[in-house]
């Protein structure tokens, strides 16, 4: 007579991946409202950025209400 075991075996919790890749969401949308200056648009518009600010200009009421300084 044979006898067959099975074993399963669970694996709980949030995937490591997962927590990186959100807290690398969080990290840029913190740095976005609460403390660009042109940083961001930069990357594409160059020098030209820092002087326009959009990103700081949309988000300037956000920033305010959440506490952030800004001028
Ligand atoms: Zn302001």
């Amino acid at each position: 007579m044979t006898r067959t075991h099975q074993i399963a075996k669970y694996k709980t919790g949030v995937p490591l991946i997962a927590v990186a890749i959100l807290l690398a969401i969080t990290g840029l949308g913190v740095f976005s409202i609460g403390f660009d200056q042109g940083q961001i648009f930069s990357i594409v518009f160059g020098e030209k950025a820092y002087a326009d600010m959009y990103l700081h200009e949309f988000t300037h009421d956000l920033r305010h209400a959440a506490g952030f300084p800004c001028h």
